[in-house]
């Protein structure tokens, strides 16, 4: 066993603290109340050479490995503890990952380096209005004809819609499931690249309001007769649903580590405020009341971020030296993601009693954590599906419910 980042990364986390700290941390109501990642910070991202990070570096990436891509991740949520940053930092980190690794060479070097330079948005588009958890019953249908396929459907709760139509200069697109054999049921889904912005057909879009991690959007698109070419199809026909799997384990991998840096963050910022807080007569922290709270959700995250962690490291080692088997890495990424929000959100929530009435009022920084983890019970995958997952690795696929 060895629990130490290497030297590489130990630096690595360093400079990105600093930078985060200094350049994000005090710009965390810009973002939330602003309703988007000002640009300058998106650009100062890129500078730091961490935006696709994980794409290859003919590509315009740096080829990093995903422990080191989490690393970034934590520290980022710590920073923007609103999770806004992290969305746009992790989403197209994963899904760039499954764009190089399986998209046609050219058009991902074309779409990832814009990526990297904080130009573009890479995104993934599964959830629809009628089917979430439930994959199988996608209606976005694929069809081919000559050289190109003709999408139509809809897809819903998408992160970053709003960043691909209007707020990026060189807008991105979405890896967006769709039936291509309708007959096969997940064995029959293929995965494209759809630039919406730039596509021919109909093309609209949705924009909703959220709870919380409000600096990133999520919406909808509606796709009507939009014909994209062949290359636009992210690895084989009919394997789309299988390779979106290898996309969430890695991004409910990055995810947990992330919650944990947010309410970890939080807590530091908490503790700060429970050694300054009078009560009858003593600081808050004297307090076992306070204090055994305090020890329980730490210890819990950082159990949980281990975990997390783990998934990541186990993630480099199938994809890198082909150690362990798909399933067993998709399970160890379910257990983190099952866990990590509500750990995170737990913790915040119990830090955010301390500060009596102020812990409710908009300027305490916990509310916007809280609100921000909260979209992760669901984001890349709901709690119920991860433990749905967990269960089958362990008891075996026979006792699947819907088979
Ligand atoms: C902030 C946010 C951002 C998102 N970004 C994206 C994105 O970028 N791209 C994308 O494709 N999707 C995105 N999603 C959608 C997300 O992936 C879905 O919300 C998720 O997969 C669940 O699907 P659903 O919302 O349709 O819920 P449903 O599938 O309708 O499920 C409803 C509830 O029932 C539970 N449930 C389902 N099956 C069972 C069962 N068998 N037993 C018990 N409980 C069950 C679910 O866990 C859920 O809590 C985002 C969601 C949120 C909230």
């Amino acid at each position: 066993m060895d629990f130490e980042f290497t030297e590489e990364q130990e630096l690595f986390r360093k400079s990105i603290r600093e930078y985060c700290q200094k350049n994000l941390a005090p710009r965390l109501f810009d973002i939330e109340d602003g309703g988007r990642i000002p640009q300058d910070i998106i650009e100062g991202l890129a500078n730091m050479g961490i935006l696709a990070m994980t794409a290859s570096p003919e590509k315009g990436g740096a080829g990093a490995d995903a422990v080191t891509a989490g690393i970034a991740g934590e520290e980022i949520g710590r920073a923007d503890v609103s999770c806004a940053t992290a969305v746009f930092y992790l989403v197209p980190t994963a899904w760039g990952y499954v764009f190089n690794k399986y998209g046609d060479s050219e058009l991902s070097k074309k779409v990832l380096s814009k990526v990297a330079k904080g130009r573009a948005f890479i995104g993934i588009a599964t959830t629809e209005p009628a089917a979430g958890s439930d994959l199988a019953n996608i209606r976005m249908l694929a069809v081919k004809k000559g050289s190109t396929y003709i999408l139509n459907g809809e897809k819903m709760y998408t992160s970053g819609v709003k960043e691909v139509m209007e707020l990026l200069p060189e807008a991105g697109g979405f890896l967006t499931l769709a039936k291509t054999d309708p007959s096969k049921g997940t064995r029959g889904m293929s995965l494209f690249y759809v630039p919406i912005k730039e596509v021919s057909g109909e093309v609209s879009v949705t924009y909703l309001r959220e709870m919380g991690r409000r600096g990133i959007s999520t919406g909808g698109f509606s796709l009507k007769d939009v014909e994209v070419p062949e290359e636009n199809m992210v690895g084989p026909e009919n394997r789309g649903f299988y390779i979106c799997m290898e996309g969430f384990d890695f991004a409910r991998s990055i995810i947990s580590v992330v919650c944990c840096g947010a309410a970890m963050s939080a807590l530091e910022t908490a503790m700060d405020y429970i050694k300054q807080r009078n009560v009858f007569g003593n600081p808050l922290a004297k307090y076992e009341g306070v204090q055994f709270k305090l020890a329980e959700n730490y210890a819990k995250l950082d159990a949980v971020r281990l975990l997390g962690y783990k998934a990541l490291w186990m993630f480099d080692k199938e994809q890198r030296e082909g150690k362990f088997t798909r399933f067993e890495v998709t399970r160890v990424a379910a257990e983190a993601k099952m866990l990590a929000p509500w750990v995170a959100f737990d913790a915040v929530n119990d830090a955010m009693q301390w500060y009596g009435a102020y812990g409710y009022m908009a300027e305490c920084p916990l509310q916007i954590a809280l609100r921000g983890i909260r979209s992760y019970m669901w984001a890349e995958g709901a709690t119920e599906i991860m433990k749905i997952i967990v269960a089958r690795e362990l008891l075996g696929k026979e006792y699947i419910a819907y088979r």
